[in-house]
């Protein structure tokens, strides 16, 4: 009997859950995006190392490109709060990007990184140089036995050693994998800063604010809709950046998971994804991302990608797809 209560009052609270989410009176609006240039102080990330590279760091390549796309999203969306995690050379753990993005209720995180690859090793020819090396001969035989050694002259080739670029080349999108998805229910229901066990649905819409007791086994079934609300919009939204790098003409290398899980993306409460803008250790790429030119094709592309998203966000109903 108890159990059939308990499951009664559990489908009460999912139709009720539904029904203030579907039916929301307002209009949905995308009021917060947090921008994360990546990596930061003494964490250098990737670093230029192919012969002749820029040896550009990958953190100062975030940053630029992060603070274009800051400046990019807030001259499009005037209406829209812009947060970097970051605007200086400093270092932050991943748990304090993601307080960030969690503490300012973001609705969106878009983590900005550069790309690298194991690296060939070359090696060319400079020169000849000339040595002394010995021929041996023996004579005699058993306990008589002498070692004879000849000097004579021989031309080697003298060799220096590179490290040859990456072939790779591109930008791709990531998002949290599927069977993270527990981590990112973890940030759903553990979310900082707020009631214990309690939860705004759909950071930053009043009309649809409702609180949930996460503790519960029906609680939890509501989080896992919602991480997996997270992951369809993440990939929504991954999807548009990769179109609008096609539309750059630049190597558009798709939507992926990676299968360690990436833990800023997992630990924030909000739809997340992550740009691999191009690889440091391509020459075009890496000449590509330290431009100015370069980094502000990349800042107009994501914020086409994120207009795009924001008006679809705004006039679904439900915003539940
Ligand atoms: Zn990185």
């Amino acid at each position: 009997m108890a159990r059939i209560l308990r499951f009664f009052s559990f489908l009460i609270t999912l139709t009720t859950f539904f029904y203030i989410d579907a039916f929301a009176q307002q209009p949905k609006k995308l009021k917060t995006i947090i921008v994360d240039a990546g990596h930061g102080g003494d964490d250098y990330g990737a670093v230029g190392q192919y012969e002749n590279s820029l040896r550009s760091n990958e953190k100062d390549v975030t940053l630029a490109i992060s603070n274009q796309l800051v400046a990019e999203l807030k001259k499009q969306m005037p209406d829209v709060n812009v947060i970097p995690t970051r605007t200086t050379d400093i270092y932050q753990t991943p748990r304090e990007k993601a307080n960030i993005a969690n503490e300012n209720k973001g609705d969106l995180f878009l983590c900005i990184h550069a790309d690298s690859g194991p690296l060939q090793s070359g090696r060319r020819q400079t020169g000849t140089r000339t040595v002394t090396r010995h021929k041996i001969t023996y004579k005699g035989k058993g306990k008589k036995k002498k070692k004879i050694s000849k000097p004579y002259k021989a031309v080697e080739p003298v060799y220096e050693y590179y490290k040859m670029p990456l072939k790779r080349s591109g930008t791709s999108v990531w998002i949290f994998a599927a069977h993270k998805t527990s981590d990112k229910l973890k940030a759903i229901m553990h979310q900082e800063g707020q009631t214990e066990g309690e939860f705004e649905i759909e950071a930053g819409s009043d009309s649809s604010y409702n609180s949930i007791d996460f503790n519960t086994p029906e609680g939890r079934t509501i989080a896992q809709i919602y991480a997996k609300r997270y992951q369809e919009k993440s990939d929504r939204l991954a999807t548009y950046v990769n179109d609008e790098i096609e539309n750059t003409n630049r190597a558009a290398l798709g939507v992926n998971q990676r299968q360690k899980g990436i833990w800023v993306l997992q630990a924030t409460n909000m739809p997340a994804i992550l740009i691999e803008t191009g690889f440091i250790n391509n020459p075009e790429d890496e000449e590509y991302l330290n431009s100015e030119s370069g980094q502000k094709e990349l800042a107009k592309a994501i914020t086409k990608a994120v207009l795009r998203y924001k008006s679809q966000f705004e006039q679904s109903k439900t915003n539940g797809q």
